[in-house]
């Protein structure tokens, strides 16, 4: 007997067990203005600039953290 599990997208499917906690991706950036857009596909949302005030920046829509690289220049000039 086969147990066929019938393929269901995943945002169908709510509370995914297990799922909910992945690590964040991490982007390196050397710009401190970073356009985001999720990467498109299902994961992605509106291109949204966010500006790296300090080190790192978190989009609020995807969840990627962009790090300011450690030889960005400095726009402070
Ligand atoms: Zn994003």
């Amino acid at each position: 007997m086969t147990q066929e599990h019938p393929e269901a997208s995943e945002s169908d499917a709510p509370g995914h067990p297990g799922r909910g906690h992945q690590p964040l991706e991490t982007i390196q950036t050397r710009e401190r203005t970073v356009a985001c857009d999720g990467g498109g596909g299902a994961l992605g949302h509106p291109r949204v600039f966010l500006r790296v005030l300090d080190q790192a920046i978190d989009c609020p829509y995807c969840g990627r953290r962009y790090v300011l690289a450690a030889d960005a220049a400095d726009d402070a000039h």
